[in-house]
């Protein structure tokens, strides 16, 4: 079972959780501020396992354009 680890972006604590793949974070809460949905940082092991790379990109070919909204 992988740890994930998680950041509050309300009061900026993090914290680790066990989830099993394909578990969703919707019941997950800050557990010093009770904020829903923390972001789930990428430096946890990865499940999928094989990449070459290390990076945290999944071992695609090509990297993920940076989202960004300009306007
Ligand atoms: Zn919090």
């Amino acid at each position: 079972m992988p740890i994930y680890e998680y950041r509050c972006g309300k009061c900026g604590s993090e914290f680790e959780q066990f989830r099993r793949i394909g578990d969703n974070d919707d019941d997950l809460k800050c557990p010093k501020c009770g904020k829903e949905k923390p972001e789930r940082k990428l430096s946890a092991t990865s499940p999928g396992g094989g990449s070459a790379c290390g990076c945290g990109c999944g071992g695609g070919s090509k990297p993920s354009p940076p989202k960004m909204k300009i306007g």
